[in-house]
Formats: C-alpha cells, sequence, structure tokens
C-alpha cells in the first residue's frame, strides 16, 4: 500500500506500457487515471508479434546493417522499406542511428535491454496474475529458424552476446527438427529453441483484460486525446486532454511512438521515429506451428495465435502520419507462399504500426529535467510488449520516489539533453 497520503496520478497511453504502469501505481495504493485515445491497445501493442522476446536484445543496427540497408530497400523481397518522400524528414535520425551499428554499442545496447526484458515470462505472469489476462499467457520456447547451420554460424557474434547474456538454447537439425515442429521443416533444416520464454495468445484483448482489471479496483480509464502537459513553478499540475483540464501530482508519458512531442513541449528533444511494421493474420488455418516462430532469412515471426496464424514483421521509414503501404503486405503473403505452401485458411486480415524508436534503441524510462512530477516510458522498438510490466514497475517506482534496485543511467532521458 501507499506511504500516505496516496497520489493522484495520470498516465497518458493504454499500450502494453501504460497499462502496465497505471496497474502497478494502483497497486501500491494510488490513484489513477488512465487516458487514450483510442482506448486500450489502440496503438501498436494491438498488433505485434505477441513474443514474450527476452532474447531479443540484439538492435536491429548491427554491424553490417549500412552496408546491406542500400540494396534492401531496392528489393521488394526484403524486410526493409522507405517511403522516398519521407527521406529528408528521417536524415536527421537516420545518421545517429547508423553510428550505434557498431559491436561496442550493440553490446552495450543489449546489456541495457536485457535489464527490462530479461525476466519477460515471469513479470508478465506477475502482472496478470489474479484477472483474467491471465489466460492470454502462454509460456513456450521462440525458435529462430535456419535454412541451415551455416546460416547460424553466419551470425555468431550475436549469439555469442545472447549466450554471455545468460540466455539459453536448444538446437534441432534435420529429423530432430521435423519431430520437434514439423511445421518449416521442409524448407528449414536447422533451429534455436530458445528457453523459457512465452507468447500472447491476442495482444489485444490481453491488454483489454488488464486494463478491465484496473478499472474493476476504481481505476479511472479517460478516452481522450492529450494536448498539454500543465506544469507551474517546475511542478506537474496536470493535462489538458479533449478540451478539458485533469490535475494530477503525478503524470506518466507512456505514448508509444507519438511520445516526442509532448516531451518537446516540455523542452527535451528525443530523436524519435516510427519504425512501421506489418502483420497478416490467417483466420482458421488448416495448421498451426507449435510455438512461434521467427523465420531468420526472412525477418518475420509466425505466432500461433488464438484461432489464427499472425504473420508479423517488416521494417519501413515513412512517420507517423501515412497509412499502410501495399508492398510490405505483398512480401508477408510471398512469404506465406514460399515456406507454407499448404497452409490454408479461411480469413485474412492486415494492419500496420509504429515501433518508437530512439536512435540508440534504448527506451526511455526517466523523469524529465526541470518539471517536477512527470516521468516518462517509451522507446522499446520491437520489444515494448515483452519489456511492458518491468518498465511500468521501474516507472510506478520513479513516480512515488521509491529507488529502483538497478543502475537506471542507461534509461535516462539526459542522455540526448547532453
Ligand atoms: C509488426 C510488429 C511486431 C512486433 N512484435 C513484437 C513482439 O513480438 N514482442 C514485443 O515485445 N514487441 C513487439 N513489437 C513492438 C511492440 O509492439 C511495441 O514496442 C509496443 O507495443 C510499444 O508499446 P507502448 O505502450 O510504448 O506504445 P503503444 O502500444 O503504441 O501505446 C501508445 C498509446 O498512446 C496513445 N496515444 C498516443 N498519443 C496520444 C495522445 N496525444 N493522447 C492520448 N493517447 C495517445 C495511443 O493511442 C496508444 O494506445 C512489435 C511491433 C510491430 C510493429
Amino acid at each position: 500500500m501507499a506511504t500516505s497520503p496516496p497520489l493522484s496520478v495520470i498516465v497518458i497511453g493504454a499500450g502494453m506500457v501504460g497499462v502496465s504502469a497505471a496497474l502497478q501505481l494502483q497497486r501500491s495504493g494510488h490513484q489513477v487515471t488512465l487516458i487514450d485515445r483510442e482506448g486500450p491497445a489502440g496503438g501498436t501493442s494491438f498488433g505485434n508479434a505477441g513474443i514474450l522476446a527476452s532474447s531479443s536484445v540484439i538492435p536491429v543496427t548491427t554491424p553490417g546493417i549500412v552496408r546491406k540497408a542500400p540494396g534492401m530497400v531496392f528489393n521488394p523481397l526484403q524486410p526493409l522499406f522507405l517511403r522516398w518522400r519521407y527521406l529528408p524528414t528521417l536524415l536527421p535520425w537516420l545518421v545517429p542511428y547508423l553510428r550505434h551499428a557498431n559491436s561496442h554499442d550493440v553490446q552495450r545496447i543489449a546489456e541495457a535491454l536485457s535489464h527490462i526484458v530479461g525476466q519477460s515470462l515471469q513479470d508478465h505472469q506477475d502482472l496478470a496474475a489474479g484477472t483474467l489476462a491471465e489466460r492470454w499467457i502462454k509460456p513456450c520456447e521462440y525458435t529462430y529458424m535456419f535454412k541451415d547451420r551455416a546460416y547460424f554460424d553466419a551470425d555468431q557474434a550475436m549469439w555469442d552476446i545472447r549466450r554471455r547474456l545468460g540466455f539459453r538454447w536448444v538446437e534441432y537439425a534435420g529429423e530432430e527438427l521435423a519431430k520437434q515442429d514439423p511445421f518449416l521443416s521442409d524448407s528449414h533444416h536447422f533451429a534455436v529453441a530458445l528457453q523459457d520464454h512465452g507468447m500472447i495468445l491476442s495482444p489485444g484483448d490481453y491488454i483489454a483484460d488488464l486494463a478491465k482489471a484496473f478499472t474493476k479496483k476504481g481505476g479511472i480509464l479517460h478516452k481522450a486525446e492529450v494536448e498539454t502537459i500543465l506544469h507551474e513553478n517546475g511542478q506537474t499540475t496536470g493535462v489538458r486532454a479533449g478540451g478539458e483540464t485533469l490535475t494530477a501530482d503525478r503524470v506518466i508519458v507512456a505514448m508509444g511512438a507519438w511520445s516526442g512531442q509532448l516531451a518537446k513541449q516540455l523542452g527535451v528533444r528525443v530523436p524519435l521515429e516510427a519504425e512501421r511494421g506489418y502483420h497478416v493474420e490467417l483466420w482458421h488455418p488448416n495448421k498451426m506451428p507449435k510455438n512461434p516462430l521467427m523465420v531468420a532469412a526472412g525477418k518475420f515471426v509466425v505466432t500461433p495465435m488464438k484461432d489464427r496464424i499472425r504473420l508479423a514483421g517488416v521494417v519501413e521509414f515513412g512517420g507517423l502520419k501515412a497509412g499502410p503501404s501495399e508492398a510490405p503486405f505483398k512480401l508477408l503473403m510471398h512469404n506465406v507462399r514460399a515456406y507454407m505452401p499448404d497452409l490454408t485458411w479461411k480469413d485474412e486480415t492486415r494492419w500496420m504500426g509504429h515501433r518508437p524508436a530512439p536512435t540508440d534503441s534504448i527506451p526511455i524510462i526517466s523523469d524529465v529535467p526541470g518539471v517536477k512530477g512527470v516521468y516518462m516510458g517509451f522507446g522499446h522498438h520491437h520489444v515494448g510488449l515483452t519489456g511492458g510490466p518491468k518498465t511500468g514497475k521501474l516507472l510506478a517506482m520513479l513516480a512515488t520516489d521509491t529507488k529502483p534496485n538497478m543502475n537506471m543511467a542507461a534509461y535516462d532521458i539526459r542522455r540526448f539533453t547532453k
């Protein structure tokens, strides 16, 4: 329970991060209002691949990406797309982003991410305990599929980082792989099954159930667009949302890829881009993989969700405003035909979302210099579903003046203000 007196806290954004922060603050006895312009899981947390990807600590900016990327954007069968008209807007973010594509930074980023995502299954089980949301969590292996062992060996340096950080896996080849899971074993002859992972059987339903648990215990869910964070004499007083003033002792910004604007209003320019990603869902298929599979060559995930297979992946740069492009959907469907030729299904659905991407691939979990009472939790790139509960817990601690028992320097927003 809260040390006296309970605080009133506004959390902006009801994605995985915001809902986690709201629930954990409520459980510590505080009065919490969760505001989202769409409602729970209205943003990126709805459509991700659903993996509790604890070992996904390697950023996109690996050594070699600068050499490979130009060829990839010109090839519609590669999972990197660019809306060319967006390039001038992208460049001031892209240049510092690509500067991190070196071994030292990859190791540093992986280490920082591992503290946020490393215990994800347990973190989600704790968050959902005693709520309806528990039913959507499935402990499982997360399997990387390779054409053959040479493809895995070619990426050894990155697997060494995972090994050093304590992630463990079982390797399968040939017939053993087919016995383990025949789903993609015609085209793939080597696999690495990461242990102690998990998945969410329907991310939108999961977050909606967590939000229901929050309102059932007296939390307020408010549907409105937040325009401004209010502050007087260096201290927040609340927010302006949908033309109304809502007062609070503390404000938490968990608006994912949309967080940059409010940070800027408070005087902090975070170099944040939207890494657009896509999914297609194939409903009521004739077969499913046992566990989620990452097709390493195509960099997309095949997740066996409730009643459907979700294929998710692709990185597209094109900003927050433009609608979905056709080419990434075509690529995902091409992959279905190429890798799963005998798969059939009844219906298809499609989605595009925005991964929140700071240049250094490390989320911001921080107070804000110059405005007391405001905290920021965003920028989780490809692992925001995975890292939501831990981030929420850390935000709840920061906002209630409880010192986290880990070094928070890597996540501090001040790294962008120096
Ligand atoms: C194709 C794809 C696959 C992915 N797969 C995985 C995966 O398998 N595992 C994993 O861990 N991660 C995955 N991710 C990444 C993950 O989905 C994101 O990192 C995560 O959802 C970010 O969560 P969030 O709560 O920060 O943001 P969001 O879920 O985007 O939530 C932000 C919320 O803020 C609200 N909002 C924005 N502006 C305002 C405003 N002004 N006022 C009020 N509300 C506002 C939005 O409506 C939204 O609901 C994937 C992403 C994509 C695109």
